[in-house]
């Protein structure tokens, strides 16, 4: 279906850079059409067309209509129709079921969310750690990433990140998207010597989609020269306060901000 669509798609191509045309669309004297960012980088008097060399002339409406009003079908399979112009965008970055890449340099796996996870365990060999929320645990932490599980089955990603002048950047993220509404708190501790103990507050995000990126490091250890830090965590999850929901299977996830109501 979606081949069949696809094909000769190119003549919605800009004659100039080959991408897709999107409104406004200009054209010259004979026909063939260059988008508008090529129209604008030429100066007015040496708007050529460059295949033909006639004058460009005109911006063409019947051509821009056209070009909204073909859609196509989005490649992850999301009910949406999309107009050509649009869709490398829309799959690329605002797709609810687009992909998931891993955080790693380096690493080109991409799936759904449960693949995401298992490929932590599988294939990084990440340690995982459960824990029971609004217990503070201790975690040992050197830098890598590990994983943290909630009593519902939630992941949790911490990152701490080589040592830099001020010390490790650390980020904790949820793996699964957090669906609008849904409070996720973790507060985080750590002593850098006797006597001495600082904790960190956040509300937690969830693993970005499309760069693989966590949400930005929010708080910073000091350098470790030996040993591990210890991290004194607290995560507690807003939702369980309200009700008890069994949420332990990972599926895909077909709408992002699924609530759990
Ligand atoms: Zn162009
Ligand atoms: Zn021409
Ligand atoms: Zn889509
Ligand atoms: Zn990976």
């Amino acid at each position: 279906m979606e081949d069949v669509t696809m094909m000769g798609m190119e003549v919605f191509n800009c004659l100039a850079c080959y991408l897709p045309l999107r409104p406004p669309i200009y054209q010259c004297s004979v026909g063939h059409f260059i988008c508008c960012s090529c129209h604008d980088k030429l100066p007015a008097e040496e708007r050529k067309c460059s295949t033909c060399s006639a004058a460009i002339s005109q911006r063409c409406y019947g051509m821009e209509r056209v070009v909204d009003s073909i859609l196509l079908p989005c490649k992850h399979g999301c009910k949406k129709k999309i107009a050509y112009h649009h869709k490398a965008e829309h799959e690329r970055n605002q797709c609810r079921n687009r992909p998931y890449v891993c955080p790693v340099s380096g690493c080109r796996f991409s799936g759904t969310n449960a693949q995401l996870l298992d490929h932590f365990t599988a294939r990084h060999k990440w340690k995982t750690k459960r824990f029971v929320y609004s217990v503070a645990f201790d975690l040992q932490v050197q830098p890598g990433y590990h994983l943290l599980r909630g009593g519902d089955g939630r992941v949790f990603l911490l990152n701490m990140a080589p040592p830099e002048s001020l010390g490790h950047a650390v980020s904790l993220v949820s793996v699964k998207p957090i669906g609008r509404g849904h409070v996720i708190r973790c507060s985080v501790g750590f002593s850098r010597f006797s006597g001495h103990y600082q904790v960190t507050w956040l509300e937690l995000g969830s693993l970005s989609r499309s760069d693989g990126l966590l949400a930005e490091y929010f708080f910073v250890v000091p350098k470790v020269s030996n040993g591990d830090v210890v991290l004194t965590i607290t995560i507690d999850d807003g939702k369980l306060y309200e009700e008890d929901h069994d949420d332990d299977n990972y599926k895909d996830w077909e709408d992002e901000e699924v609530t759990y109501d």
